[in-house]
């Protein structure tokens, strides 16, 4: 990755920083001339701030991000999250095939490094991919700060790009939602915009399906985007039924189109505009 884009935007990272931890100083002058209660409040006002914004997925607090397609479209996007899966991509690609569905395969970079067919399979068969880590360290995305954030989203790039020459990632999602203060700003930078979801079961930690599809049930509807996983002991299973739900819906099931307008936080995404 070019190294001037990285510097800045490490540079502008670490502004953010700046201006995110300025309110620590006033909260010690204000403990230290006796002022506690109101030292106590500053605190805890900036703290709820940045957990919310951190850890609540579709906040878009600190960032644009990208939640429904629009309504009129009549469209539904089905992202498929974790892989690739030496087990599951072949069986869902299937699954996919035989109800004439299009998804959005959000890949980990070291797995497609391991499993470079499979990614060319997801490509040749129609779909698209983006950029969901290099690593996925969903436990701990949400605390890394702006120069291993780099190494993550920009190291999925590099690798997904080297493997499908011409067809970058357009889109980048976060492992578990969870994106902080730097998140946003690192992914742009690199042409990717964030995309979360509007209907998911939970199927990353739940394994009754009925459970899980019934969820998603719920939130299908035009302009949904639905997220499901691989690697996970129900995930061949999910993603039958999920799919099924989705042709009977008769709503249009392909990749993302190449604009996308939005409400108050209206992103225009054109094809091929990454780095
Ligand atoms: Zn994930």
């Amino acid at each position: 990755m070019n190294p001037a884009v990285r510097a800045c935007a490490l540079r502008r990272a670490y502004l953010r920083m700046a201006l995110g931890l300025a309110p620590v100083p006033v909260v010690v002058w204000l403990g230290w001339n006796g002022r506690g209660a109101e030292a106590l409040a500053l605190f805890a006002l900036v703290l709820t701030t940045m957990m919310v914004g951190t850890l609540v997925p579709r906040c878009a607090l600190f960032g644009r991000m990208i939640k429904t397609l629009p309504e009129a479209g009549g469209q539904v996007l089905l992202t498929i999250d974790d892989g690739p899966h030496p087990e599951h991509t072949s069986a869902i690609l299937d699954i996919l095939d035989r109800h004439g569905i299009k998804a959005l395969f959000f890949l980990v970079g070291e797995r497609a490094a391991q499993h470079p067919d499979l990614v060319q399979e997801i490509m040749a068969r129609g779909h698209e991919i983006g950029n969901h880590t290099q690593t996925h360290p969903a436990t701990t995305f949400w605390m890394l700060r702006p120069v291993r954030l780099w190494r993550e989203i920009a190291g999925c790039q590099e690798t997904l790009s080297a493997l499908c020459p011409g067809r970058p990632p357009r889109f980048f999602r976060p492992p578990a939602g969870h994106h902080n203060l730097f998140t946003a700003l690192i992914a742009e930078v690199l042409g990717l915009k964030m995309m979360l979801w509007s209907a998911r079961g939970f199927d990353g930690v739940l394994q009754e399906v009925p459970a899980i599809t019934g969820r998603i049930s719920r939130r299908l509807k035009a302009g949904a985007i639905v997220l499901i996983h691989e690697g996970t002991p129900v995930a061949v299973e999910v993603a039958d039924v999920v799919a099924g739900m989705l042709k009977a819906s008769g709503l249009k099931c392909d990749t993302p189109p190449t604009s996308l307008a939005f409400g108050d936080d209206e992103v225009i995404v054109e094809r091929g505009a990454a780095p």
